[in-house]
Order: structure tokens, then sequence, then C-alpha cells
């Protein structure tokens, strides 16, 4: 038996499973204090250890920055994260303590990026690169089934971008303004136009036009630094009509006439998520499963 967690900012996911596409356990608890979360999360534990058996492994895909190098004395922390409450935070520690186990940790869009890999999107794809555009803006680049990190993880959201020639709004990321995340999240899509991005109205077509310039220029980045072989784009923001459409072709347009990268960009260069709401537990149970 796997056990894992999918930590997000407003809810995790606990589940568990013999095999990562066989969930037999599924509950969600809301993310509160550490204090409140973490002993909320050992009991559910618990109680999947009495039904099902002890886990083999424990794997936790998190909400972040989160500490990933295995040999950092903070591994398996939530680090200097902007959520209350949360900032260096042991999460792995309590779990692995509990059952003296294996464990493997990893951010939540990495969970995501994997699950898609294996399960999903890009099944088949050798490299993939899934990005998130919700709340906040995520990437995770996943070669050979394994995503990338090394003296951090990636941190795609925050990639610079040229602007777009007829937005002058000036970008909500607090460390950045106008970096992918400061113009193409959904809180910096609600302050550009004044509604949310399910109530755009009239101004959903240049809306559409506006995200798909922004992740077009961050896909081109991508392509021209590691090649990927397929791109899922996912959260809120990737279910406006038509928004993958308009990346594909704005990314043809942005690698026309370089030979050898152009001709990929087809309507399977870009595409949605097939997982839905699994995939970050999915991918948790990935995680776990490469350790036990
Ligand atoms: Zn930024």
């Amino acid at each position: 038996m796997l056990f894992a967690v999918e930590a997000g900012g407003t809810k995790f996911v606990l589940g568990a499973g013999p095999d990562p596409d066989d969930i037999i356990e599924r509950v969600r608890i809301p993310t509160e204090d550490p204090a409140v979360t973490i002993p909320a999360i050992l009991e559910v534990f618990d109680r999947f250890a009495d039904q099902h058996g002890r886990p083999a492994a424990v794997g936790v895909a998190s909400f972040g920055p989160i500490e990933v190098r295995p040999d950092h004395p903070h591994w398996g922390w939530i680090t200097t994260t902007p959520k209350p409450g949360w900032s260096d935070t042991d999460l792995m520690g309590p779990l692995l303590d509990r059952y003296a186990v294996p464990g493997a940790f990893d951010t939540d869009v990495n969970g995501a990026a994997l699950a898609e890999g294996s399960y999903g999107a890009a099944l088949g794809a050798g490299i993939h690169v899934y990005l998130t555009f919700g709340t906040g803006v995520g990437g995770g680049l996943v070669v050979d089934g394994e995503s990338v990190h090394g003296g951090g993880h990636p941190e795609m959201g925050h990639i610079r971008l040229p602007r777009h020639p007829d937005d002058d709004f000036v970008g909500i990321c607090p460390y950045h303004g106008d970096c992918l995340e400061g113009m193409a999240s959904g809180p910096a899509i609600e302050a550009r136009w004044g509604k949310p991005g399910d109530r755009l109205g009239a101004d959903l077509e240049r809306a559409v036009a506006f995200e798909a310039h922004y992740i077009a220029h961050a896909l081109a980045d991508m392509v021209y630094i590691v090649a990927p072989e397929r791109f899922v784009i996912g959260g809120g923001v990737a279910k406006l009509p038509g928004i993958h459409r308009a990346t594909r072709e704005k990314l043809a347009e942005l690698l026309a006439g370089y030979p050898g990268l152009a001709e990929h960009a087809d309507e399977n260069f870009v595409v949605p998520p097939l997982l839905d709401d699994d995939a970050g537990l999915t991918g948790a149970l990935m995680l776990a499963a490469a350790v036990r």
C-alpha cells in the first residue's frame, strides 16, 4: 500500500492505493494551521493503515516553495511560502516518523506533471512540460519519467516575457511585477479586466489573445532550452475557451522559420490535461511508488 498527500493552499487531498493508477481512498481536509492539519493527516492515515495495512512508502506533492534537495537538513519542509502559518514547516518528518517508511517529496505541479506523463495527456512523451495557470503559475519539466530539480525546484511562473504591444497592465507579481505569473495568472486576469476569467463577456477574445501571447512566449523559451515533445497546459485559466488553440497558433508564429522546431507546433504539441482533479494525488502516489 502507498499513502500520498496532495498539499494545496486551500485543501489537502489524502489518498491510498496499491498503485498510482489504483486510488482506493481519497479524503479531503481543509488547509488550516500546520498544528491542526498535520495531526489531521495522521488521523486519516491511521485509518487507512487500519483498513488496508501499513504503507510501504509515503509521497507528498506540495504547494511551495519547498525544500527538495535530499541532502539538505530541511528536506521535506515547506519553506518561504506566503501561506500564513506554513512558513518553515516540516511536513514530511511527522509522516515518515509515524510509519518509519521511505518518503518522496516534490512540488504539487511536479506531481501533476508526472501523472500527466504516465497516465494522462503527455503519455508517450519522453520530455514534457506541464504548466498550470491558476491563483499562481507553476510548471514542471519531466524527463524520462522523473521531474527535474537540482539546486531547488523550477519556478517557471516567474520567467520574464516581452509584453503584448496593446497591454499596459503593470502585473501583479510581488517580486517581479510583469513576469508570467504577474501577467497571466487568474488574479492577473481579474485585476486587468476588473472581472474574473469566467465572466469576461465582451473582453473574452482580447483576454484569450493576451493569455496566448504570454503563454506562447513562455513555451517558445522552453522549446529553445529543453526541446520538449509536448506541453500540457492546465489550471482554471486554461479553461478559457480556445486558449490551447490560440497558444498553439501564437507559438507556431514565434517558432516560425526555425528548422526542426516549428514543425512540432501542431495540435498535439500544446494540449489540455486529461486527469483533472486526480492529477496531484496520482503524482504523489507515483512519488511514493518510486521509493517503496
Ligand atoms: Zn514573478
